[in-house]
């Protein structure tokens, strides 16, 4: 099975990305975990452009929204879709979903276009479940902030920006509800988590 994790920056999705690999291999499980952008080394180059701060030149909307779906069709030649023809679990930090979020909600590309592409790209393949970790922006750049480290090109965007991002998530779980579920990531993480649970042993259940 292929399962997505989503969400804007802070709200916990790596740690909650190590919980679900970690439930799944406790159940004996193969579990590839793997991320976008990138996910193989050509895809993980094609990320270092995408992250690259703006300074030296700007980096235009349609080359980024090509630049993600570029190296999501690597990732998935090359990884998504052998794991999943294997039967391993595929647990991957952001997948399209990030695209109508960032690239399209927040940035304006075309929602038309990203259709196109999702269909090329992903000749129909979708994951089976998608945790979205939700809470407000402001909560989640706290979080942010007391992580310190460098901001990437994206990280140093404005509040508004974010404001985008999230409820363009938001509108991709209120298309797709039986694939996307929506988890209150400004709760205790064992609440989060409890959740998350839940939403598995649903999906192993069907
Ligand atoms: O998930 P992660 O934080 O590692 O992603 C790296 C950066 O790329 C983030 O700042 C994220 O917002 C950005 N990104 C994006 N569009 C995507 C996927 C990720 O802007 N489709
Ligand atoms: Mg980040």
């Amino acid at each position: 099975a292929f399962i997505t994790l989503e969400g804007s920056e802070g709200v916990g999705k790596t740690t909650n990305v190590r919980f679900v690999c970690e439930r799944l291999e406790s159940m004996g499980h193969e579990v590839i975990r793997t991320r976008e952008p990138g996910g193989t080394p050509r895809a993980e180059q094609i990320r270092g452009l995408l992250l690259a701060p703006d300074s030296e030149e700007p980096l235009s909307d349609l080359a980024e929204l090509l630049l993600v779906f570029s190296a999501r069709a690597q990732h998935l030649e090359q990884v998504i879709r052998p794991a999943l023809a294997r039967g391993a679990f595929v647990v991957c930090d952001r997948f399209t979903d990030a695209t109508y979020a960032y690239q399209g909600a927040a940035r304006g590309c075309d929602t038309k276009a990203i259709e196109h592409l999702e269909a090329l790209v992903q000749q129909g393949l979708s994951p089976d479940l998608t945790l979205l970790l939700d809470m407000p922006v402001s909560a989640a750049a706290e979080r942010l902030a007391s992580r310190g480290g460098q901001a990437d090109r994206f990280e140093q965007e404005r509040s508004v920006f974010f404001e985008r991002v999230r409820a363009g998530y938001l509108a991709a779980a209120q298309r797709a509800p039986e694939r996307i579920e929506t988890i209150d990531a400004a709760r205790p993480l064992e609440d989060v988590q409890g959740s998350i649970d839940e939403a598995l042993t649903r999906l192993l259940a069907a």
